[in-house]
């Protein structure tokens, strides 16, 4: 496969020239879209075979593939409940965010899969992309801070699970968010945190990002570089990373040990 000219490569990060790297967690350091999907088709499955049975109709399960990429990813939880099931021919009631995990709504339902995350978590683990101990364990030998920034509420827990939690001296998550009002990527205002939690300012410190909402973020923030992860398959990644650079990534990696040189 050729490369395109001008394409940025990773021998031309030097990792020791920042004094804070702050990575984006979903996608760049952890396969959590594996859980998600998981989680997602525990919830949906159980639920249909009570649905099938209740109107006497077969139980057709959830497709932890085609359904997850089609209906769920990147959506908000209450817009995955509602996508999937309206494919099916259901529509639930609102219901209200404190419903329990049983409620026959779209609330109830939602809380069901966020509990559901949370115990496939522990019962599968949460895998980590290649490169990332080696990297992160490299910073921190040479004195560089690192941190987690995401908006996720499980960040810690994933962390944990992927055995990596201790690595980092700095975590802005789904609660620092809520608490301290940040507003979303692509507002730069998580990592501005992030750098602020680290006493390091934005100049001198790497945003590491797998979406395009995310590099924006590091752009818009004036980081001194947004290194654009683009851990799609490699057949797919030429339009990918195009799109990582005109969002705002200075480089574009496909493996995050490929910056140890
Ligand atoms: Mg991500």
């Amino acid at each position: 496969m050729s490369i395109p000219e001008k394409q940025p490569t990773s021998a031309s990060v030097d990792i020791g020239a920042y004094e804070a790297w702050l990575f984006d967690m979903d996608g760049v350091l952890t396969k959590t879209a594996a859980v998600h999907a998981a989680a997602w088709k525990l919830a949906f499955d159980d639920f249909l075979k009570r649905d099938a049975a209740s109107t006497g109709t077969a139980f057709v399960p959830f497709d932890v593939e085609a359904d997850y990429e089609k209906y769920v990813d990147g959506e908000p939880r209450e817009d995955g409940v509602r996508n999937f099931l309206a494919s099916r021919g259901i529509v639930l009631p609102e219901g209200s965010d404190d419903d329990s995990p049983d409620t026959r709504s779209v609330e109830g339902l939602g809380n069901r899969k966020n509990d559901l995350v949370l115990e496939v978590m522990k019962r599968d683990g949460v895998a980590l992309f290649e490169g990332v101990v080696p990297l992160v364990s490299e910073l921190r030998r040479r004195g560089v801070k690192v941190a987690v920034i995401s908006a996720s509420e499980n960040t810690k827990a994933a962390l944990q699970s992927a055995g990596i939690l201790q690595l980092f001296d700095a975590i802005v998550d789904g609660h620092t968010v809520k608490d301290r009002h940040l507003r979303g990527k692509p507002a730069p205002d998580s990592f501005l945190e992030g750098s602020r939690m680290l006493v390091v300012e934005p100049g001198h410190a790497v945003v590491l990002e797998d979406a395009l909402a995310g590099v924006a973020a590091g752009r818009a923030g004036n980081f001194g570089l947004v290194i654009g992860v683009d851990h799609h398959d490699a057949s797919a990644t030429h339009d990918y990373a195009d799109q990582l650079r005109t969002h705002g990534a200075d480089v574009v990696v496909t493996n995050l040990g490929h910056l140890l040189g």
